[in-house]
């Protein structure tokens, strides 16, 4: 077993931390997506072993509340029993044939269909080649190098992407992470957060050079930040004004924030678009997709590359097309009425205690910032008291209710969140708020 945690919080989890010396050994770090470690917040990552629909039970056996929803994905709850049933059947017949398959046809007319401005779509495997892919081929149809993306968004660890530095105006990225060079970040321009004039003024200064502006739709990876009036119109005009795409990567906000992801929230269309998490059903499926001048660009229809060994695998596509035709007008009634049960018992459970915070939403995703100020970019999300989250976090896991390791994170709710799982959560909630209250810097 491992030494005692550094952390002042308490731990009764024996066999994760047996299990997280195991696979320290062995990987780096111990995970394999570097959010799961607990850094932000210190102490022993838990191991999962089952999830059923809004619980999940670690491998000390003991029960959660799930408000991570694995980062998304699980909107219906885990084990969703009809997509278990698609799984199974879909297992049954096998699991990759590297050829076309009805299954791949049925999820990209599913997408299609909910997702006006989407008239072709190609599958991954992940929101990272999602991302990669439409960035790829916004460059090839449009002959220019530059790309805009804003500090604060994430678009997966796509290389040149991986660069949020500079607040400042059109500053030049640096990579954020080595092994990413000058080169790859190079024609990565990064702006501020909700700062039309700084795109303006891109563009102004490379005319005839930017191939794409990429933002998440309303992001969600620097904690929820919703778009303020007019920006994606701003952006979308912007770029259309000056001959280049408008990229809106849903991964995160997909067939969550509505049927149709935020699109169906803000009606703004953009020319390309990217997918994943929900429409995976659990599994690694993911898309981008748009306009089909530009998407027959793509390879073999046109000359952008683009591929993948287990791009729209039989069982991952099973999953998803289960998932999503599940996910009704009512299905988003639910997880949209959870939501903001759960919101109001935070904000009450806080402002009880004195807790300065601001609850910020994107439809039924939310998160708490502890800072009194509104928080518009990534800047003002950096300057919240973090250390009151480290608190609350281990006060709520301590009670039953797993929120996401960081405050710069998204909550997720699911169908499957029930009076019993609220009922949990607010149970948990005075205590937390408490510790909030109580912690120091
Ligand atoms: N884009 C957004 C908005 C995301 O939130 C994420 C992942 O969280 C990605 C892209 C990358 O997706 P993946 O982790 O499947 O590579």
């Amino acid at each position: 077993m491992s030494a005692p945690s550094e952390t002042p919080y308490p731990y009764e989890a024996p066999v994760s931390e047996a299990l997280f010396d195991r696979a320290s050994a062995v990987t780096p770090g111990g995970v394999n997506s570097p959010v799961r470690a607990f850094g932000a917040v210190g102490g022993t990552p838990r191991f999962m072993v089952s999830g059923r629909g809004p619980y999940l039970t670690d491998a000390d056996g003991r029960e959660y509340v799930d408000l991570v929803c694995s980062w998304g994905p699980m909107i219906l709850g885990h084990s969703h029993p009809e997509v278990i049933a698609a799984v199974q059947e879909a297992v049954a017949r096998g699991t990759s044939f590297g050829t076309p398959g009805a299954g791949e046809v049925e999820l990209a007319e599913e997408i299609v269909a909910r997702i006006e401005p989407v008239e072709q779509v190609r599958l991954v495997s992940s929101g990272t080649e999602a991302t990669m892919s439409a960035i790829r081929l916004a460059r090839g149809f449009t002959g220019r190098s530059k790309v805009i993306k804003f500090a604060g968004c994430y678009h997966g660890h796509v290389d040149a992407l991986l660069a949020a530095a500079g607040s400042g105006v059109a500053t030049f990225a640096l990579p954020d992470t080595p092994g990413v060079t000058g080169a790859q970040a190079g024609d990565t321009i990064v702006l501020p957060y909700n700062d039309l004039e700084a795109v303006q003024e891109a563009f102004h200064r490379h005319p005839g050079e930017i191939a794409c502006v990429i933002t998440e739709a309303s992001p969600g990876n620097m904690g929820v930040v919703p778009p303020a009036a007019g920006f994606n119109q701003g952006l979308r005009d912007s770029c259309h004004k000056n001959g280049a795409l408008y990229i809106s990567d849903e991964v995160m906000t997909g067939f969550r924030t509505s049927r149709a992801g935020w699109y169906g929230v803000d009606g703004v269309k953009p020319d390309l678009m990217t997918f994943g998490k929900v429409m995976g059903g659990g599994f690694p499926a993911a898309a981008f997709g748009g306009r089909a001048d530009v998407m027959a660009y793509l390879a073999p229809a046109g000359p952008v590359y683009q591929a993948g060994t287990l791009s729209g695998n039989p069982v991952a596509t099973a999953a998803g097309v289960a998932q999503l035709r599940l996910l009704d007008e009512a299905a988003y009634d639910t997880v949209n009425a959870v939501s903001a049960q759960i919101q109001s018992l935070v904000t009450e459970a806080l402002s009880k205690e004195g807790v300065a915070h601001r609850l910020q939403t994107a439809s039924n995703m939310f998160s708490v910032f502890f800072t009194d100020r509104q928080v518009r970019n990534y800047e003002d999300a950096k300057r919240q008291e973090s250390y009151r989250f480290t608190a609350f976090f281990h006060s709520m896991l301590s009670s039953g209710v797993y929120l996401p390791p960081s405050s710069f994170e998204s909550w997720f709710v699911s169908t499957a969140h029930d009076e019993r799982a609220v009922q949990k959560i607010a149970d948990a909630l005075p205590a937390a708020a408490r510790a909030a209250a109580e912690a120091t810097a």
